[in-house]
């Protein structure tokens, strides 16, 4: 079935990829927004918005009956929650099942099960991935943890069953800490989530973050390859970049990721993270059920429109492509301009009294920015996302350092400083990079 009009449920740089691809594909667009983005240009540039004004402007997007009334009024056929806020709510999900409405996206127990990092992993080592050492159940007392540590090693990790964002996670080196760093993971975990399970895992040390692209139908499922992203601060990405593998190294995860869709018949995009040690070992780390900000990337590199074959999907299509029809040409990198003080990564909200973004050859800006855009403070910093294509990573490089300097932005603070300094630092270049990268690089941070 093809939609006539779907509702997008989100805002921001997101919110204008999607519109683009339902153009494209010549669905009309509907839009729900909040006080806050009432004349952002996904808003302005929609067939019709619905306003959700909340007092907590992130209510707008996160009041699922709100959102679903609005997909009524419109008669909208389906909703597309781009990343973040709805996108992984699994109740949601099985609200607009019940109103017969469809979600672009997997089903509400495909999310259930992915979103419990302990199910995940269970559900993914059955199907053959690598997993990090670590607890099958919950773990709540320090003594229960200290000996599954004495078991697989220090250091370990507590993570949040239910987690994400990088949040509420705990490194413990020793045995004596169990027992605060348990009760800060549970309280964190508590108030973020609402599920204070927590698990422990082997850390790995000198990690490389390796993410793969992967697209299911429901029976069977291909990859787009890998992306690299392991620069990170607070465990939240800052660029990243494909390829990294070498071909025998991306056939073999890149099968396995495709069995591990299957066997969750996944429907739609998803992104399974990996740690990769020093001796090249994977580590799978979580799946993400939606499309995610740095499918960009595997967008330039593969040249494949990866937010419209995931709607494709949601239509009912199957899969129209074969793994041997994807194939990768070139390098492509991405920097995320978020709006924050380049030092100390605290948000800078403000207005855009100036906005130039680079253009030419190679060149893509993702953003919803625009000279008198007011930036908000209450939601995700991002402000765009600035990506460069060259035939080899040094070409990319080169071409971002220029995309950079072109870059002109006044009345927010912003990343820009930091990305060019990244681009000339010599680890950076010479592809010796880990999830430390920020930590140990510190001098960049100006
Ligand atoms: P979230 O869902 O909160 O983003 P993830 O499990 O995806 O959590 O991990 C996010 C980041 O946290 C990883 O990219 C990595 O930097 C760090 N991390 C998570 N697990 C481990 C681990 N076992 N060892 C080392 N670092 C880890």
């Amino acid at each position: 079935m093809g939609f006539k009009r779907v509702l997008i449920a989100n805002r921001g740089e997101i919110a204008l990829r999607i519109l683009r691809a339902l153009r494209e594909m010549d669905i009309e667009v509907a839009i729900i927004h909040g006080r806050e983005d009432r004349t952002s240009l996904p808003v302005r540039l929609s067939d019709v918005a619905v306003p959700i004004y909340r007092d907590n402007p992130l209510e707008s997007y996160l009041d699922i009956e709100a959102v679903i009334d609005a997909a009524k009024s419109v008669s909208a056929d389906a909703i597309h929650p781009g990343y973040g806020f709805l996108a992984e709510n699994a109740s949601f999900v099985s609200r607009l099942e019940e109103e017969g409405i469809t979600f672009i996206g997997p089903s509400s127990d495909v999310i259930t099960l992915l979103g419990d990092k302990i199910e995940a992993r269970a559900a993914m080592e059955a199907a053959g991935l690598p997993i990090a050492a670590g607890s099958s159940e919950p773990i709540s007392e320090a003594g229960v943890a200290s000996e599954l540590a004495d078991e697989i090693g220090y250091p370990v990790i507590i993570k949040a069953a239910a987690g994400g964002g990088g949040i509420g996670m705990q490194i413990v080196n020793q045995a004596e800490e169990f027992e605060s760093a348990l009760n800060l993971c549970q309280s964190r975990a508590r108030s973020a989530f609402g599920d204070e399970r927590v698990f422990v895992e082997k850390y790995i040390e000198g990690a490389q973050h390796v993410e793969f692209q992967v697209l299911g139908d429901g029976d069977s499922a291909i990859h787009f390859g890998e992306r690299f992203c392991s620069i990170q601060r607070r465990h939240q990405k800052l660029v990243e970049e494909g390829p990294w593998l070498d071909d025998a190294k991306r056939q073999e995860i890149g099968d396995m990721v495709c069995r591990g869709a299957e066997a969750v018949a996944y429907k739609g995009l998803a992104t399974f993270e990996f740690l990769r040690d020093v001796q090249g070992e994977f580590y799978f780390l979580e799946v993400n059920p939606r499309v995610q900000v740095e499918h960009t990337v595997t967008e330039m590199i593969t040249g494949h429109n990866l937010v419209q074959s995931g709607i494709r999907i949601a239509e009912g299509e199957k899969l129209s492509l074969t793994q041997d029809e994807i194939t990768w040409n070139g390098h492509a990198i991405q920097c995320r301009i978020n709006a924050e003080d380049p030092s100390q990564f605290i948000p800078s909200p403000g207005k855009l009294w100036e906005c130039h973004f680079p253009s030419g050859y190679g060149i893509r800006v993702d953003t919803h920015a625009h000279v008198g855009y007011e930036m908000p403070g209450c939601f995700d910093s991002l402000l765009a996302k600035l990506l460069t294509w060259g035939p080899s990573r040094e070409d990319a490089i080169a071409r971002m350092r220029s995309a950079l300097d072109e870059t002109i932005l006044v009345g927010v603070k912003n990343l820009i400083p930091l990305h060019r300094r990244i681009m000339d630092e010599k680890d950076f270049l010479a592809r010796d990079v880990t999830i430390q990268y920020i930590d140990t690089h510190q001098e960049l941070l100006g």
